[in-house]
């Protein structure tokens, strides 16, 4: 099941870039982050080893060939359940055998010398689990969004990482897009004055009604969990600013479906001085977009949350960034953040912060919309 059907750009191999054309000229306008030291200052280190954690359709179809993209990572480790992808895998990308873990001897993955990062892409309620035995592993880790469950469990993972020594980053890659560099720039105000007003948006018609992510032990959620948090994200980056309070909606159309989880959500996001952000996200309906008002001015991407083919304007000056390898940046970035003993921009208290948002907004609606604060 694809997550992104809505944008049409998903199956375009636009995106793959060649390393010569990726970035250039990009980087000296809207540094990506952890890009403080220029690639050559790192030419002779050895590439980190990355063991990817579940091999679903975000690994196999985004992370293993972006890792394939990656200067300073090379994916060496596999951990599956499913015998038969053991050797797709290990022909298709070269991985040793010993580097070969299932569930049952995941731990022993602290051995191994060829893995030094841990990517958890599994179902949302193992993100917490997974994690921590890696740290416990003393492997740094990239776990995907959302981090975990809940705040209590964000807060697990990262002090496991921090008793251990070792980094964790969530998978927020748009943190990696030029277009999303430029809206985070713009936060700042210098060019447009303040941001004022924030809409953004992100929903697809979600398929097969027995998958995990309509599943609320698996999920935690539904369209929130998943989507929904790249808005929270976006509302948070556009403005710069931590919200306060929230009000949030809930509307189905199929309840069957959707009987454990969230199918269409709507929020109001407050920001300090009377800035404010409205969301929408969905599993029902077909939405990725996002809008910041300024003092002196508006920015609009649209498709903003896709893997690639972004698009957008800021006032009448239409943006055109080329193509970027969102997931090879970020992974590139996190080994950066080892390497140079940095914070990661999209660190675990980034994933923590943006699950407080998350708690609130389904405490409102419990209270039937009533206002939360955060
Ligand atoms: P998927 O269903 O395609 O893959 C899930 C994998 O987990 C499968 O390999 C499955 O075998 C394995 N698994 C192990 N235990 C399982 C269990 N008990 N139930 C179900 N599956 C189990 O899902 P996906 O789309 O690859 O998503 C995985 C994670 O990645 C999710 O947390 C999702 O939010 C995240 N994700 C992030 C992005 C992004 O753009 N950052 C995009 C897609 C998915």
């Amino acid at each position: 099941m694809n997550p992104y059907p809505n944008s049409r750009y998903e199956l375009s191999r636009r995106g793959f870039l060649t390393k010569s054309a990726q970035g250039l000229g990009l980087a000296a306008a809207y540094p990506l982050v952890s890009q403080s030291v220029s690639a050559h200052e790192h030419g002779g280190r050895k590439p980190l080893g990355i063991a990817l954690v579940g091999l679903g359709g975000y690994a196999t179809r985004q992370l293993a060939p972006a890792l394939q993209e990656t200067e300073y990572c090379k994916l060496t480790g596999i951990v599956t359940g499913t015998k038969e992808k053991e050797k797709i895998w290990s022909d298709k990308y070269g991985i040793k055998e010993e580097n070969i873990y299932n569930y049952d001897n995941y731990d022993s993955i602290a051995d191994d010398e060829d893995i030094d990062i841990i990517y958890v892409v599994l179902p949302n309620s193992m993100h917490a689990e997974y994690t921590i035995r890696a740290a416990q592993a003393g492997k740094h880790v990239i776990c995907e969004k959302p981090m975990a469950l809940s705040v209590a469990e964000c807060q697990q993972m990262i002090d496991a990482c921090q008793k251990a020594g070792v980094k964790l980053s969530i998978g927020y890659r748009l943190h990696f897009s030029p277009y999303h560099r430029r809206i985070i720039d713009l936060a700042k105000g210098e060019e447009l004055g303040a941001p004022r007003y924030v809409q953004s948006e992100f929903g697809f018609t979600i398929g097969n009604p027995d998958q995990w992510r309509l599943k609320k032990a698996l999920a935690g959620g539904g369209a929130v969990m998943d989507v929904g948090v790249y808005c929270i994200q976006g509302s948070r980056y556009a403005t710069g600013l931590e919200p306060v309070a929230i009000s949030a909606q809930e509307f189905k159309t199929d309840p069957m479906k959707f009987g454990e989880v969230d199918e269409t959500v709507t929020w109001q996001l407050e920001f300090p001085n009377g800035i404010v952000s409205n969301s929408t996200t969905s599993y029902s309906l077909r939405t990725n977009r996002l809008y910041v008002n300024y003092q002196k001015g508006r920015a609009e991407l649209e498709p903003a949350y896709s893997y690639r083919g972004l698009a957008g304007r800021i006032n009448n000056e239409t943006l055109d960034f080329g193509r970027t390898n969102q997931q090879a940046k970020q992974i590139d970035g996190f080994v950066k953040t080892i390497w140079e003993d940095t914070e990661s921009e999209v660190s675990g208290e980034e994933g923590l912060r943006d699950m407080r948002v998350v708690e609130a907004l389904y405490k409102s609606i419990a209270q039937g919309g009533k206002r939360v604060e955060i």
